[in-house]
């Protein structure tokens, strides 16, 4: 019986770890892939307060590290089934059934991709998920950007105040985004609206050379741009949740500021939490709440 399992060992989840360690409670942390999360694949990161600039995967290894020094447990196991209402919490991976007091949700989410042909490829040299994480390296840089929802309103007006051009490639003509931000965005003079066209083909080998666009007709147009950025989107990785506890229409776990779900002993950190801002700097800063806060439940 551990006193937390911390469901994902990304940023939120490995912080959640070091917090639990240093306050002498028994934690495993349960992940599904390589440790370190979504940003493990980024090459670089320049907006982590007091570190200037660092890999994705430095970044990662350094957490883990750091957790593991502590004493953490962190296993490569993917969570598949949860039972959590009721004092004992059950936690169901492929190889093993594991019991704690509390438990931490802390799966992240992933960002929706747009299908097309060498957009993996390009991840990383032009193509890009995150205007927030990528965007100062493309400044004074044309860009395109893809979809009409808040998100992709928000990243064409943070990236028109750095690169030389923003095309915004949405497939309808209206936005679903709120209109007063649609208006701000239509008065920026390099920013284009690029209606009922979809990203269609990447131009370039090693890094984006450009993009095509294509309309309901077929009538296709070729983007000068170094940069796409994909705002179509994300999702929450919370679907074995669903019916135990409270999530938004999209999915993402309903919880306030202090992390802490509407089923007793539950918390939720990260990405994977209902919420406007999903950075680093917020991952982490969810997985201290939400482990003090499993701490102070455990002590009872
Ligand atoms: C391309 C890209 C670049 C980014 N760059 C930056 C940046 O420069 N600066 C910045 O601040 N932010 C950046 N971000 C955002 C940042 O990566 C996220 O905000 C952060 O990783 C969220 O951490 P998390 O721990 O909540 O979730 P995640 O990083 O998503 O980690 C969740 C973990 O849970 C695991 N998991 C999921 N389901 C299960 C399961 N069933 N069982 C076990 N494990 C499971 C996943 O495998 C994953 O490792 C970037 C994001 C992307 C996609």
């Amino acid at each position: 019986m551990y006193d937390t399992i911390i469901i994902g060992a990304g940023p939120a989840g490995l912080t959640a770890s070091i917090y639990l360690q240093r306050a002498g409670k028994t934690a495993l942390a349960l992940e599904a892939m390589a440790v370190g999360g979504q940003i493990r694949n980024t090459p670089e990161i320049e907006n982590y307060p007091a570190i200037a600039k660092i890999s994705g995967m430095q970044y990662s290894d350094d957490l883990a590290e750091q957790a593991k020094a502590l004493g953490a447990t962190i296993k490569r196991e993917n969570v598949k089934s949860v039972q959590l209402v009721g004092d004992v919490k059950t936690v169901v991976t492929r190889n093993a059934t594991y019991q704690a007091k509390s438990v931490i949700i802390a799966v992240g989410a992933k960002s929706r991709e747009l299908g097309v042909e060498k957009e993996e490829d390009l991840f990383g040299c032009g193509v890009s998920y995150c205007a927030i994480c990528d965007g100062a390296f493309f400044a004074g840089k044309a860009v395109a950007v893809s979809g009409g929802g808040n998100t992709a309103i928000d990243d064409a007006l943070f990236l028109a105040e750095r690169c030389s051009k923003v095309y915004l490639v949405h497939r309808r003509s209206e936005f679903r985004a709120e209109q007063i931000k649609v208006e701000q965005l239509k008065s920026k003079s390099n920013v284009e609206l690029v209606l009922g066209y979809t990203v269609d083909a990447l131009e370039g080998e090693d890094c984006l050379q450009g993009v095509v666009v294509k309309d309901k007709q077929g009538g296709t147009r070729r983007l000068d741009v170094s940069g796409l950025f994909v705002a179509i989107g994300k999702i929450p990785n919370t679907d074995m949740f669903q019916g135990q506890i409270d999530m938004d229409d999209q999915g993402y776990v309903v919880a306030g500021e202090d992390c802490k779900t509407n089923v007793d002993g539950v918390w939720v950190a990260g990405d994977c939490r209902a919420k406007r801002i999903r950075q680093l700097t917020t991952a982490v800063a969810d997985g201290t709440v939400a482990a003090l806060g499993a701490v102070e439940y455990v002590r009872g």
